[in-house]
C-alpha cells in the first residue's frame, strides 16, 4: 500500500517506502528534522547550519540544530537526543566518521533516513544519501592553485614561466574525517609529477598522509607543526616558498608561524599558501597579500541541496544525486550529489565572494 502511494517514476524507492516515510502530505507538515553539526568554532559549520535551518523551515519543517564543538560523545549524545525526541529524518556532519555506528542503527531501527552532510558516515550500512561538493576536485584545485601562486603554471593551466626547484611543505586534514583523505589524493594527483622531477621538493620530507594530517583541523596544531619544520628543517637559511594548506583555519595558523619566524617583509615575502572555504579571515588574508588562494565552497548551495533531498526523502520521492560511485562508506556506496566549487585568490574573490552575494565588501574591510 505504501508503494501505491509513491508518485510515480520512483521505481528505486521501494527501500525509501520500507522506511514508512511516505506518508501523506498532511502527516510531513512540521514534521522535525534533526541537524548536527561538528562545531561552532569554524565560520563554515555556523553559516552551514543557519542555512539548512533556514531552508527546512521554509519547506514547512521544524529543525532540532546542534553543534558538538568537535567532541564525539557530544555529538553521539545529540543524535541519541534527536531521535528520541522522534525526528523524522537526521541531517549529520559527522566529526569522526566512524563513530555513529549504534546511533545509526537505532535511527534505522526507528525508519528515519540518514543524509551525511559534508562529511561521509563510514562502515554504516545506515546512511542513505550524501550531500557534499566534489571533494577531490577541491584537493586538485588547491594543488593546482599552489602551482599558479609559484608561476609554475599559468592561470589557463598552460606552462608558466618559473622553472623551480621550490622548497613547499604539505598539510593534511583531520585523519578521521573522510573529506581529508579525498582532498589529500586531489592535491597529490596534481603535484606528484613535479615531486618525481625535482621542480618541488619537500625539505622536511613529509609527505605520507599519517605524517601531515591535523587531528580535527586544529589551526594551533598547524601553527606547531609549521613552527617545528622552520626550526628544524628551515634552520640553515632555506626559504619556504609554497604550503599547500587544505583549509583556511589551518592556513591562519601557518600564516603565524611563518610571520614570526620572519617571512611577510619586502625581502622575504610569504610563500604562497593555500585553504579552503573562504572563510571571511583568511579572504582578508588574501587581500593583504598573506595567505594566496582559497577554495570556495557555496554553502548556501549545499544546504539547500540537503533540504531538498530530505523532502524528497521524507515525501517519497528519489532525491537528486549525481555520483553514485565514488563514496563508498566501506559497507556500501552512498548515492551522493556533488557541488561544484571554486579557487579563489586576490584577482577573482570580487566576483566569487561579493559580486555571489556571498559576502558584503564591508564584511572584508
Ligand atoms: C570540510 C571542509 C572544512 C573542513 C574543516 C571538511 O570536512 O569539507 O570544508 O574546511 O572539514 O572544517
Amino acid at each position: 500500500a505504501l508503494l501505491a502511494a509513491l508518485p510515480a517514476g520512483c521505481g528505486s524507492s521501494a527501500k525509501t517506502a520500507d522506511k514508512g516515510t511516505s506518508t501523506g502530505a498532511a502527516d510531513n507538515a512540521g514534521a522535525l528534522i534533526g541537524v548536527t553539526m561538528p562545531t561552532r568554532a569554524s565560520q563554515r559549520w555556523n553559516g552551514d547550519g543557519e542555512n539548512v535551518k533556514k531552508e527546512l523551515e521554509a519547506l514547512g519543517y521544524r529543525v532540532d540544530l546542534q553543534y558538538a564543538e568537535d567532541d564525539i560523545p557530544t555529538q553521539v549524545n545529540q543524535i541519541d537526543a534527536q531521535i528520541t525526541k522522534g525526528v523524522r529524518l537526521l541531517i549529520i556532519a559527522s566529526i569522526d566518521g566512524t563513530a555513529l555506528d549504534s546511533q545509526l542503527q537505532t535511527a534505522a531501527d526507528a525508519k528515519i533516513p540518514v543524509i551525511a552532510y559534508d562529511r561521509l558516515i563510514l562502515k554504516s550500512p545506515n546512511v542513505d544519501y550524501y550531500a557534499t561538493f566534489d571533494n577531490y576536485k577541491v584537493g586538485v584545485q588547491q594543488a593546482t592553485s599552489l602551482l599558479i601562486g609559484l608561476k609554475l603554471l599559468n592561470p589557463d593551466g598552460t606552462p608558466g614561466a618559473a622553472k623551480g626547484p621550490f622548497n613547499v611543505e604539505l598539510f593534511a586534514g583531520s585523519p578521521d574525517d573522510n573529506n581529508a583523505t579525498f582532498f589529500y589524493n586531489g592535491a597529490m594527483s596534481v603535484l606528484q609529477p613535479y615531486l618525481d622531477k625535482g621542480v618541488l621538493k619537500v625539505p622536511s620530507k613529509q609527505t605520507d598522509f599519517k605524517t601531515i594530517a591535523i587531528l580535527r583541523w586544529q589551526a594551533r596544531e598547524a601553527q606547531n607543526r609549521m613552527e617545528n619544520l622552520l626550526t628544524s628543517t628551515y634552520r640553515t637559511g632555506l626559504k619556504v616558498d609554497g604550503v599547500l594548506s587544505p583549509y583556511d583555519g589551518l592556513s591562519i595558523g601557518i600564516v603565524s608561524a611563518l610571520r614570526s619566524s620572519g617571512y611577510g617583509t619586502a625581502g622575504q615575502p610569504y610563500p604562497v599558501i593555500t585553504g579552503q572555504d573562504a572563510e571571511v579571515t583568511s579572504v582578508k588574508s588574501i587581500i593583504a597579500g598573506e595567505q594566496y588562494s582559497t577554495v570556495f565552497k557555496d554553502y548556501r548551495d549545499l544546504a539547500r541541496t540537503s533540504a531538498q533531498m530530505a523532502d524528497a526523502i521524507i515525501k517519497g520521492r528519489k532525491p537528486v544525486t549525481n555520483n553514485d560511485k565514488d563514496y563508498d562508506n566501506g559497507v556500501k556506496v552512498v548515492p551522493s550529489m556533488l557541488l561544484d566549487t571554486t579557487i579563489v585568490n586576490r584577482d577573482n574573490y570580487q566576483k566569487a565572494l561579493v559580486d555571489s552575494g556571498f559576502y558584503t565588501p564591508a564584511q572584508l574591510r
